[in-house]
């Protein structure tokens, strides 16, 4: 098995570590709602791409009906 041949200092290891920050997404505003979306992606609210539906949304469903 590999063993390192020398220990990396702490200041190695934070100098390596400083690029391991997460960025932030950065989302984009659907045309057709106005809800946050990530860019290039059908929009998880109203199920539209370059406005037109892709994605058929289920109807509303009336709960006082289903009770009936
Ligand atoms: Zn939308």
């Amino acid at each position: 098995m590999a063993v390192p041949q020398n220990r990396v200092t702490r200041s190695r290891r934070n100098m390596r570590r400083a690029h391991d920050a997460l960025v932030a997404a950065n989302p984009a505003e659907c045309p057709n709602c106005g809800e946050l979306k990530r860019p290039h992606h059908v929009c998880a609210s109203c199920g539209t791409y370059d406005s037109r539906e892709v994605i058929a949304q289920a109807a509303e469903v009336d709960l006082d009906e289903d009770a009936a």
